[in-house]
């Protein structure tokens, strides 16, 4: 009697541990990347609860899993259960991809690289004074990968101490909305959550009057066009969303877990079939 064969499981595998992790675009980004490099591999979005992450992590050790993206609420709690992180990791405290090599697990992040790459596709300004709205894990790898390039960085946060204590770790300054140096700022960027979701939200009461050259990047990327961009576009300024920093990031951590070097179009492309709107 013939029996069907059935469907084989792909030989290499990572996932996203997240919860919420349902609204992912990764696996879509992922996937395009293993069948663009002809690697039989594939990625998942699974819900983890805070719980669960101990043992979900414990699971990348098996052979077979390339490793992991971290998304909220992981990123810090996760640094704990792994056996080594780089050095950005380590300085940024949070970890967005996990690599998986011989049962060991190393933390590294992509998020840091991937902001400058994508700033470096929209050609942003590089003097001048930057602006890092947030003091969250976001912030703190934009501030992080700023200062690493040279910037002079102001941060403005809705908690005003968080912004403080962040200058007080990575660098630069915390300053308050209403007396910073607004035209002096040739790059304003959005790393707190305000807009996610919300597209009448802004992170600022008041767009402020920015140098006639600045650009304006908003890590927010749902809705592709938030408040704050709105408003950087009405100004005349250049104004992008975070599509591109999600893409960089992605392509970044397929790297360290495959060795592979997919253009990061194939990673934007994967996000406009999946209803994005990259840059
Ligand atoms: P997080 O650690 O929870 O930090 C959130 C930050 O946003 C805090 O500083 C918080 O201020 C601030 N905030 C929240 N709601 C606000 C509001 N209504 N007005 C003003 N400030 C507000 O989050 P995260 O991990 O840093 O992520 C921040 C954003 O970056 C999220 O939207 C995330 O999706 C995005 N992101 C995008 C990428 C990408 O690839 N494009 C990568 C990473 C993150 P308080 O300190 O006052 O609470």
């Amino acid at each position: 009697m013939n029996v069907p064969d059935r469907p084989r499981a792909p030989a290499l595998h990572a996932a996203l541990f997240a919860d919420p992790a349902a609204h992912s675009l990764s696996p879509q980004m992922h996937r395009a990347a293993f069948a663009h490099a002809g690697i039989d591999g594939d990625y998942t979005a699974r819900r983890v609860l805070a719980a669960e992450l101990p043992e979900a992590v414990a699971g990348l050790r098996q052979p077979g899993n390339l490793g992991a993206n971290l998304s909220l609420p992981h990123k810090q709690a996760v640094l704990a259960l792994l056996d080594e992180l780089t050095p950005a990791a380590r300085a940024i405290g949070a970890v967005n991809t996990i690599v998986h090599k011989d049962g060991r697990l190393r933390g590294d992040n992509t998020d840091a690289p991937g902001f400058l790459a994508a700033l470096a596709d929209a050609d942003a300004p590089t003097g001048g004074l930057s602006v890092v709205l947030g003091a969250g894990g976001a912030a703190r790898a934009a501030v992080y990968a700023l200062r690493g390039a040279g910037h002079e960085v102001l941060i403005v946060n809705r908690t005003h101490a968080r912004a403080q204590a962040l200058a007080a770790e990575l660098g630069g300054r915390a300053a308050w909305p209403e007396t910073a140096p607004w035209s002096a700022v040739t790059l304003l960027v959005n790393a707190s959550s305000a807009g996610l979701d919300v597209p009448q939200d802004s992170p600022l009461a008041i767009f402020p009057a920015l140098d006639p050259r600045a650009l304006v990047y908003d890590m927010v990327y749902r809705p592709a066009e938030t408040c704050l961009l709105r408003e950087a576009r009405v100004a005349g300024l250049r104004a992008e969303n975070g599509l591109g920093m999600l893409a960089h990031q992605a392509q970044l951590a397929f790297a360290a877990w495959t060795g592979a070097d997919v253009p990061v179009a194939v990673f934007l492309e994967a996000l406009r079939g999946a209803g994005g709107d990259p840059p």
